[in-house]
């Protein structure tokens, strides 16, 4: 069993300093670098030594064209840029929480009901199909349907605590069960708990709220 440690482990922070990441696994682990220090340090340790390395490779000389070719691009007009659909911006935290910088660039559904004092939002980000990107609101007390999953998981708590039957997570940890790993994610009283997760595959829930969970979320 995977030890937990409530912050990523260093092969997925390596991984992150390398820009190896799928952009919505990125999106996790640069939310919980804004609210960890040692996790920060590390990362930006890491991409340092990454930056030395590059500049240790030979430069790669320039085609000749290039610099014509570049210069043309900057004459030329501007590709007509889609309009953003008519979106609100992000959806209320609970009071007194503010989001994180990272999710500035993504567009954050509005919360959708599904079930008393629970509430789910999809996070959309440029290019990523293979990762879904959601934000679970929990009032105390209430669970997310036992399940496992096929690919990564990661998970960050914006607010709030949970208790998986793993151990306790509070506002600022970071999860990553292993594949296989079965939890039953439940608030503590803490008050609201909101957390943004990211899951690669797909999850799989044992029950029928469970898979009324996944047909919204596309993750079933
Ligand atoms: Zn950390």
């Amino acid at each position: 069993m995977t030890r937990i440690t409530h912050h990523p482990s260093d092969a997925l922070l390596l991984s992150h300093a390398a820009g190896r990441l799928p952009a919505g696994l990125a999106l996790v682990v640069a939310v919980h670098l804004e609210r960890c220090a040692r996790c920060a340090a590390y990362a930006g340790a890491l991409e340092a030594a990454g930056g030395l390395l590059l500049e240790e490779t030979q430069p790669v000389p320039l085609q000749a064209r290039a610099l014509d070719q570049a210069m043309a691009a900057l004459d030329a007009p501007a590709a007509e840029t889609a309009k953003p659909a008519a979106w609100q911006g992000p959806p209320p935290l609970p009071q007194g929480q503010a989001w994180p910088s990272a999710v500035a660039g993504c567009q954050i559904a509005p919360w959708r009901w599904i079930g008393p004092g629970m509430h789910y939002s999809r996070v959309r980000l440029a290019g990523d199909d293979a990762v879904t990107v959601f934000l679970l609101r929990l009032a105390p007390g209430k669970y997310l349907p036992r399940h496992a999953h096929s690919g990564r998981e990661l998970t960050q708590v914006l607010c709030g605590a949970f208790h998986d039957g793993r151990a306790q997570f509070h506002a600022g940890d970071f999860d990553a069960p292993g594949r296989g790993v079965q939890h039953l994610p439940v608030v503590q009283s803490a008050g609201e708990c909101v957390c943004l997760t990211a899951v690669q595959g797909r999850l799989q829930f044992d029950a029928f709220y469970g898979r009324l969970l996944a047909r919204l979320g596309g993750l079933g």
